[in-house]
């Protein structure tokens, strides 16, 4: 005689590991109806738990959907990844002064906490382009304009840089995305060709942009980090270890 028993809601149907992106994900399969996102440390795994029936694609889609979530919990956890937190006094150096583009000018300048508000700050900031003054009334207003500034100054660079490297490497992108990421400068991902920069970049010279770009478009060629990608790389961009070695050495402070 045997009995079927039915686990119950919450048991461990079955362990599965999984690449989303940049994201190594623990998925476990349970007898429920939603999907649950986990993240546990700075690190290392994110832990998914999806129904038992749920297709894979619907779950890259979800953890994919929650990136900056899970970018602001893993900082929240201490991360220390290549790229600085988001709290603006990571990024302003001792003088107020905030390096775009790899110039520490004062391209942005917090003049003053106490003065007006971020909104306006932003609105400075839109309309000269990235050569204004950063002004807030609490720290938060300007971590969130600076965090702002920086995300539409990498777009704007990030995007042409996108179409003209398409064109150079025949492949095509289906977005691109500029997000509040720490723990990677740049993702690709393989199946809906979605590429992603992290905001964070526009500190750095564009030449450090640019040879990110170039990697992610290569990921559209050749998946994998193996002799082949490389090879890529090193046809389109010769000097990419250089750039790439110049944005360590940028971002760690060195
Ligand atoms: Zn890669």
């Amino acid at each position: 005689m045997s009995a079927r028993v039915r686990p119950g809601r919450g048991a461990i149907l079955s362990r599965q590991a999984l690449r989303v992106g940049p994201y190594e994900v623990e998925l476990v399969r349970k007898n429920i109806t939603r999907c649950h996102l986990y993240v546990r440390s700075a690190t290392g795994p994110l832990l998914v738990s999806a129904p038992a029936r749920m297709g894979v694609g619907t779950i890259e889609g979800f953890v994919t959907a929650h990136a900056e979530w899970i970018e602001r919990r893993r900082r929240e956890l201490g991360a220390s990844g290549v790229a600085r937190g988001s709290s603006g006094r990571d990024h302003m150096r001792a003088d107020g002064t905030v390096s775009l583009w790899g110039v520490p000018t004062d391209a942005l300048r917090v003049l003053d906490e106490s003065g007006i508000a971020a909104r306006r700050a932003r609105a400075v900031i839109g309309s000269r382009g990235g050569c204004a003054s950063l002004e807030g009334e609490e720290r938060a207003q300007v971590n969130a304009a600076l965090r702002e500034a920086m995300r539409a100054q990498c777009r704007r660079r990030a995007v042409p840089l996108v179409r003209t490297w398409e064109a150079r490497m025949g492949v095509s992108a289906a977005s691109v995305r500029v997000h509040d990421t720490v723990s990677r400068w740049g993702s690709c991902n393989l199946t809906s060709h979605d590429v992603n920069f992290s905001l964070w970049l526009a500190h750095y010279p564009e030449s450090c942009l640019e040879q990110v770009v170039v990697h992610e478009l290569t990921h559209l060629l050749e998946g994998p980090h193996d002799e082949r990608f490389y090879a890529i790389m090193t046809r389109y961009l010769p000097d990419w270890r250089e750039r790439r070695d110049l944005l360590r050495r940028l971002s760690r402070g060195a």
